[in-house]
């Protein structure tokens, strides 16, 4: 007996969403309450990801997965004290510290994730804000702008922000500002003291302000609850632009750290949290983070079917494992996936404006075409 080919093996596994596909997309919501998420997060599981993934369709190409690369270029000796961190100077952990990396050793990095098909670089560096690191974040903004140079989408997580320094990020070039929310407002305390949420939430505005793409999600796993989950759901749907990228981190546990005895936070629970996100921020891109490597193929082939469309693939994470380059792409094509291109994500493309063709080709701005509601190409099972 014969096997259908791979286009139509996808075919038919997405036709039980034909109907919804062809369907107009749901608007972009800022108003979400919580109990409203928490009714979604608490459905039957299979439920659940069926009309996560049927919105994921109506937003995304399901077939097309973005691949990202982190490097850290600056490790540990942080003043923070984030319970889960291996960085903070606070815990003995296996971390040791490191100088700011020299800027070829980075751009020696990007080539290398370009060459194996990342599309977006990301450069964590291990401190609470830049203050006093003149010439560092000089270094940086040349960083950024080397990078971008080579068309990727580049993307950094630097603690704190002013306003004025998202500006001068975003002058070099920059794509994207990582600073994540980490879980719910009433648990934050819980997991770091040395700065609060609003904190976060200036920040992220400040990046907003300048005109960059936020990344912000959080790290299920730190002895939080469904509603803690929910909670951070809640948080970023309500922000007057959802996030272009939210990733879901699960943690692992770093000897030495507050959370060394943490169990491993359960699949079902990872699920639900991206279907639930997928579903309330439809047209975000959802990023498998941290713990991938701890999932089998088929749970990860389960987070793409809820929504999730994009990981972290490489050497490293910033202190963790990451799954290789080889490895991702041998499980994509198994599952019939392919990468994405930079600024494929059309909310990310119009704050690059002209910097990629001119700005008469986009909405006037990226609230414009969330609001719109515009839908990506056909996915490649509608388009067989
Ligand atoms: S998560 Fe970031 S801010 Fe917190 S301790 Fe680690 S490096 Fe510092």
């Amino acid at each position: 007996m014969r096997f259908p080919s791979s286009s139509l093996r996808r075919g038919l596994a997405t036709h039980a969403t034909a109907d919804v596909v062809a369907a107009a997309p749901p608007k972009t919501r800022h108003d979400w309450m919580r109990e409203e998420i928490q009714k979604i997060y608490d459905s039957p599981l299979l439920d659940l990801v069926f009309r996560a993934s049927s919105v994921h369709r109506q937003h995304h190409d399901p077939g097309k997965i973005q691949l990202c690369t982190l490097m850290n270029i600056k490790v540990g000796g942080c003043s923070e004290d984030c319970s889960y961190c291996s960085q903070s100077s606070r815990y003995q952990t296996p971390t040791k510290a490191s100088r700011l990396a020299e800027l070829e050793l980075v751009l020696e990095a990007a080539r290398k994730a370009k060459a194996n098909g990342s599309t977006r670089f990301c450069m964590g560096a291990a401190w609470r804000d830049l203050a006093g690191r003149k010439r560092g974040f000089e270094r940086i903004l040349e960083m950024v702008r080397e990078v971008r140079k080579m068309d990727m989408e580049v993307c950094t997580t630097l603690g704190m922000l002013t306003p004025e320094q998202a500006q001068r990020l975003k002058e070099a070039g920059l794509t994207a500002y990582n600073h994540n929310l980490d879980t719910s407002r009433e648990f934050y305390p819980r997991v770091i003291t040395t700065r609060s949420y609003d904190d976060r939430l200036d920040t992220i505005a400040a990046v907003r302000e300048a005109g960059i793409s936020v990344c912000s999600g959080g790290i299920l796993g730190l002895g939080e609850a469904d509603e803690d989950r929910v909670g951070l759901i809640y948080e970023v749907s309500n922000m007057p632009e959802h996030p272009e990228s939210f990733p879901v981190n699960a943690l692992v546990p770093i000897p030495g750290t507050p959370l060394e005895g943490n169990e491993p936070v359960k699949h079902q629970i990872l699920l639900r949290t991206i279907a639930t996100a997928r579903i309330v921020l439809p047209t975000t891109i959802i990023r498998l983070a941290a713990g991938r490597q701890t999932l089998s193929e088929s749970e990860q082939a389960m987070c793409f079917m809820a929504g999730a469309n994009a990981v972290f693939t490489g050497d490293h994470m910033l202190t963790t494992d990451c799954s290789h380059w080889d490895e991702d792409k041998a499980m994509m094509s198994r599952w019939g996936l392919e990468g994405m291109e930079s600024f494929e994500q059309k909310q990310v493309a119009v704050k690059e404006g002209t910097r990629l063709q001119p700005a008469s080709t986009f909405p006037e701005s990226a609230s414009t075409l969330e609001s719109s509601n515009e839908v990506l190409p056909a996915p490649s099972a509608a388009r067989m």
